[in-house]
């Protein structure tokens, strides 16, 4: 009688520990070196065009053929068209933006003989776990000839790293909460203390300013046109005795960014099959590079049109109506210390596989996506069939979580859409561990499903 029973085990009990590991290796590479999305979106163009695929630009209208589309060098979209686009296709759409610590537009003040960077934090973080740690500048500054310059400060063994200093506990006894004791604006990195000379006000600043122009040929206006963000500077590492973890800043959401660009590459079958790479899905979708916007819209036209379609937005309504996306975002894994936020029998479980989020939202389930059981059913036929370990997971608590992911704006457009992703613990940490198990079985479940759905 236990096979009525639904129950889950270790992956570790079923899998070659070899072939997690060489998938791992792969991926601890690239998230070293995509810590931000402009990173991201470059890595893929480059594996792409390895690959053979083409800009839409240059698509004729025949099939087969691998075409891609960068969007603001902030997004990407990229598919295998393998029949008219009017058929459906199988999407799996993930975003590549973190958590983080952006500069201020006019950021560089003194105070007390030290320059501090004014900050901004970007999406759900707790503060406090920013303090104290070592943070590296990646980004780019634009100057006013539209001439683009690339920073990059903390990531190699030279370089310095920079620092949001918190208070020592000699002076910080009182007992308030961390809402209170970790303030936005309290939130300065730390730049340099050298003053340039004996006779300047601000002379620190002004050193530092000296430096940026020396190394980088901007002046402290050029900081208003610019994107920069502070991220950790710590390696992604093996986590645990058993080395069952990784451990790296902004698994999420690029740990299904690089599972579904290797999956979209390795994949074949006859289907239509894409990935998309959003984002600002940290601070709600927003903006023109966000699941709201149009980008990915204008691909699937111009596809359309170079296919012979003329009224293109009949066609591209049909071709939705026929498509699957797998909303591909990370989920929360149980952290022993801390389970009395889950429904333990609806809780994913590091090590158990890819996991299944029939609904987002929480709270009567407000703002949520769900899937309609007929796309679950399909799904979890699919990785049965294929081997690929796969758990449910929310959440939290029906009245204690919540969080969204891009699935309900594929939605809107009338596609099928069903949340999956790994299970992490410490998730909107900077240094978030995922179970390479479930980095693998991710991979696997988007492979199968970009070529069986
Ligand atoms: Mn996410
Ligand atoms: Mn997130």
């Amino acid at each position: 009688m236990e096979e009525l029973k639904f129950q889950t085990k270790s992956g570790w009990l079923k899998l070659s520990t070899e072939e997690v590991d060489r998938f791992a290796s792969g991926y601890i590479k690239f998230i070293n070196n995509c810590k931000t999305e402009r990173q991201t979106v470059k890595f893929a163009e480059e594996i792409l065009k390895r690959e053979g695929f083409v800009d839409v630009s240059e698509y004729g209208g025949e099939v087969p053929a691998k075409v891609y589309m960068k969007f603001r060098d902030k997004a990407l979209v990229a598919m295998k068209i393998n029949s008219k686009l009017t058929g459906g296709m199988n999407l799996v759409a993930s975003h590549i933006d973190s958590p983080r610590i952006d500069l201020k537009p006019h950021p560089i003040i003194e105070d007390e003989g030290i320059a501090l960077a004014k900050t901004h934090y970007y999406g759900g973080i707790k503060k406090y776990h920013w303090f104290n740690i070592p943070l590296s500048i990646i980004g780019v500054v634009v100057k006013e000839d539209g001439v683009r310059i690339e920073i990059k400060l903390g990531e190699s063994e030279d370089d310095p790293v920079f620092v949001i200093s918190d208070l020592l506990p000699h002076l910080d006894r009182k007992d308030e909460k961390v809402s209170e004791k970790f303030k936005a604006e309290k939130m300065n990195l730390i730049l340099g203390s050298v003053p340039l000379n004996n006779e300047e006000k601000e002379a620190v600043k002004l050193n530092i300013l000296r430096l940026l122009n020396e190394k980088y040929g901007v002046k402290e206006e050029d900081l208003v046109s610019a994107d920069l963000y502070l991220v950790p500077a710590f390696k992604a590492r093996e986590v645990g005795l058993d080395k069952s973890f990784i451990g790296a800043y902004g698994h999420d959401d690029r740990i299904c960014a690089y599972t579904s660009l290797i999956a979209l590459i390795e994949a074949s079958s006859g289907k239509n099959m894409g990935i998309i790479l959003f984002d600002k899905e940290e601070i709600g979708s927003e903006g023109n590079t966000g699941a709201k916007s149009r980008f990915y819209m204008m691909f699937f036209r111009k596809i359309l049109k170079k296919q012979g379609f003329n009224d293109v937005e009949f066609y591209l309504d049909e071709a939705l109506e026929k498509t699957n996306v797998i909303s591909a975002d990370v989920n929360v894994a149980i952290n022993p210390s801390f389970k009395d936020v889950h429904d333990p029998a609806n809780a994913a479980r590091a090590g158990h596989g890819i996991v299944i989020t029939k609904y987002t939202g929480a709270r009567g389930k407000a703002g949520a996506s769900e899937a309609r059981a007929e796309l679950v059913a399909k799904v979890r036929a699919i990785l049965n069939e294929k081997g690929v370990l796969w758990q449910v997971g929310n959440l939290g608590k029906v009245d204690v979580g919540g969080g969204g992911t891009v699935a309900k704006f594929l939605a809107e457009k009338g596609a099928e859409v069903i949340d999956m992703g790994p299970g992490l613990i410490g998730m909107h940490s900077p240094y978030e561990l995922v179970s390479k198990v479930d980095l693998y079985e991710s991979y696997k479940a988007y492979k199968a499903l970009l070529e069986n759905l």
